[in-house]
């Protein structure tokens, strides 16, 4: 009988889907990617997405099943996607069905934070946790939460969604149609925004000219860049997300206390300077109790974090480990 070693991992993200095939071990053996709006119709989407996967695979036999991550709410039982954020025409597909369908293979298909937690829980910084918030730093704020070894999905598949906690009511409007969610404040647009309106009062900053003069260059990595060569503007930026981000963070503690809080996603490669102000933040925010033994840490799967964490969703469903 073959081994059924790999998996392949599917993250479906509103940019690019990325496919990877993963050994038991979380290790990544191939990976191919592509993009996501260069497709005219969901079919066509899927089409490549099977096609890709197939290319990846030397031996179905070998193939344990596949994993989808999605960016937005799914019948985790049926396999059904409720709804994607920022990719139009999804709503009611049992993408699940047919993927199974066409490759021959088990599928399962989550919401891409509740895989990104259960793949730094299987393989990441919080091996070896039970109770585990993952957070996911990028244009929106993604999480996942994992209560007593297991992804919490709540009664409608909805739970974990982190970045739409009320930070301010009174500040700026979210794509969720509340008002001053997190994500609101510490997306990568919110983030370079911000430092665009700063700049006005710091002529000086070099955050300009490492964006050539053009303000509409500034993104959240070039805000890192400045700071790592002592900006004050961009060290000043993060120190304020950081606090942001512990305050979101703090109501989460109060109610779960959680083990750990593993941060992913580009804007935690920024370092020590934000979770140092997050760590801080959160110390004066949430319940003493809660904090006492709580970790946070960054993740260890950034770029690959989506492929990894549906690769885990097959390891969870199986019941193997490596
Ligand atoms: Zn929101």
């Amino acid at each position: 009988m073959a081994k059924k070693d790999k998996i392949v991992g599917i993250d479906f993200g509103a940019t690019f889907v990325k496919l990877a095939l993963i050994s038991l071990d979380g290790i990544i053996l191939k990976k191919d990617s592509f993009k996501t709006g260069d497709f005219a119709s969901r079919d066509s989407l899927i089409a490549e997405m099977v096609r890709r996967a197939r290319c990846l695979v030397d031996k179905k036999d070998d193939v344990l099943g596949i994993g989808i991550g999605v960016p937005g709410q799914v019948d985790y039982k049926k396999g059904v996607i409720f709804n994607l954020t920022n990719v139009k025409g999804w709503r009611g597909v049992n993408l699940r069905e047919i993927l199974k369908k066409k490759m021959g293979l088990p599928v399962y298909l989550d919401n891409d934070g509740n895989a990104v937690a259960l793949g730094e829980m299987e393989w990441g910084a919080a091996k070896g946790y039970r109770n585990i918030v993952a957070v996911t730093l990028g244009s929106g704020v993604g999480g996942g939460l994992i209560l007593n070894g297991e992804i919490y999905r709540g009664g409608n598949y909805a739970a974990g969604e982190i970045g739409h906690i009320c930070i301010d009511r009174r500040r700026p409007i979210c794509n969720c149609g509340s008002n001053g969610c997190l994500e609101a404040f510490v997306g990568n647009k919110a983030i370079a925004r911000e430092a665009v309106r700063r700049l006005n009062k710091h002529k000086g900053s070099i955050l300009l000219r490492l964006a050539e003069g053009k303000t509409s260059k500034i993104t959240p990595k070039l805000i890192s860049q400045a700071a790592s060569k002592k900006d004050n503007l961009s060290i000043a930026i993060w120190q304020d997300i950081g606090r942001t981000i512990g305050i979101g963070l703090s109501s989460i503690i109060n109610i779960l206390n959680p083990d750990i809080i593993v941060i992913g996603g580009g804007i935690s490669k920024t370092g020590s300077l934000l979770f140092k102000a997050i760590k801080a933040s959160v110390k004066g925010h949430a319940l003493e109790v809660s904090v006492k033994r709580l970790k946070i840490v960054r993740a260890r799967f950034v770029e690959d974090a989506g492929v990894v964490g549906a690769a885990a969703l097959v390891v969870k469903e199986k019941g193997c480990n490596s």
